[in-house]
């Protein structure tokens, strides 16, 4: 199969994303052990109205939740502020998920998670945006979102946009850590980077680290294909969510069907590891390699293309069109 083109991967990142967190919409909060009894396989392979068990029983077959509610009202003000900033970040966030907003519904029929909806509240009621997170919260709301911003082209630019999107509702220094990241996975991704097990390049935070190894030692699945203990009903912190969907997409590098399938049926918080684990999966191999059921089905498809197709206008017009560019990856990291 020839590489695909870097538009493809950046179309890869937001679908994989929103195909991963609707796939495990209808599972939130299940342990994975109910999660296979209902599917008789340790994967899930087609969109599901919520389970009665889960926390989002009833939610629509193939609606995505808030995590991808915020990636796409992040992708947004990277795709057209003049300059991005926390106070800019924060002030989409404000109005495209208030309840009447743009992505208000999809952000509210998607159980946001407590110190998101409480650092929302804290930012109407005048709160200063670039430290409105609280260090105590470290819970995997600032990295569910943190894929768009993989696709800018400064490596050391994600790391910052990143780390400022992240600390406007989570101030847990290794919530932050997992937000950079994710969008440091990504951009090394697009970049023609491996899927490897290695840690990205620059994250120095040891809380995070240490989470990332316990998740990466040990990768083989069971004769049943079920995925090792370890990564199966993970903690809601940024850094054990990230590590854990980060893990699975390696488990599964050649396979993102299987991956994202696994990740989303893997317990718990399974919309947010589905959607994680969804971008790097699509970053890896892009658009054309996600299940093609899963990309028609997907209920907010033209809203993700959109910003997607956004995103490449701004930063990448030369890459939209001609053959599939060189790997240069390594010069992206000056
Ligand atoms: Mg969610």
């Amino acid at each position: 199969m020839t590489d695909p083109s870097f538009a493809d991967r950046v179309r890869g990142t937001l679908l994989g994303g929103a195909i991963g967190d609707a796939l495990g919409a209808a599972f939130e909060a299940m342990p994975n052990a109910a999660i296979e009894a209902v599917l008789g396989s340790p994967r899930v392979l087609d969109y599901r109205l919520g389970e009665q068990d889960s926390i989002l029983s009833g939610h629509p077959a193939g609606q995505p939740t808030d995590d991808t509610a915020m990636a796409l009202s992040l992708a947004r003000v990277l795709a057209s502020a003049p300059r991005i900033t926390a106070r800019v970040i924060a002030r989409a966030f404000r109005n495209d998920l208030s309840p009447d907003g743009r992505y208000g519904r999809l952000f509210y029929e998607g159980a946001p998670g407590i110190a998101t909806t409480r650092a929302l509240r804290r930012l109407a009621n005048g709160a200063h945006a670039p430290n409105n997170g609280y260090p105590e919260d470290g819970g995997n709301g600032a990295a569910m979102r943190a894929h768009p911003v993989g696709v800018l082209p400064n490596r050391g630019r994600v790391s910052r946009i990143a780390a400022l999107q992240a600390r406007i509702t989570h101030g847990h220094p290794a919530a932050v850590a997992a937000a950079q990241a994710v969008a440091l996975i990504v951009h090394d991704l697009l970049w023609g980077q491996p899927l490897t097990p290695q840690p990205p390049l620059g994250i120095t935070e040891t809380v995070f680290l240490s989470a990332w190894r316990r998740a990466h030692r040990n990768l083989t699945l069971d004769e049943a294909g079920r995925l090792p203990p370890h990564l199966r009903d993970v903690a809601k912190s940024g850094w054990e969510t990230v590590s854990v969907a980060h893990a699975i997409a390696v488990l599964f590098a050649d396979d993102p069907e299987a991956g994202i399938g696994a990740a989303a049926a893997s317990g718990l918080d399974t919309d947010t590891v589905g959607c994680i684990c969804g971008a790097f999966l699509g970053a890896a191999h892009g658009a054309q390699r996600l299940p093609s059921r899963w990309v028609h089905k997907l209920s907010v498809r033209d809203l993700v293309e959109e910003a997607a197709a956004a995103l490449l206008a701004r930063y990448h017009t030369e890459r939209l069109s001609g053959p599939p560019q060189p790997r240069r990856w390594h010069q992206s990291r000056g």
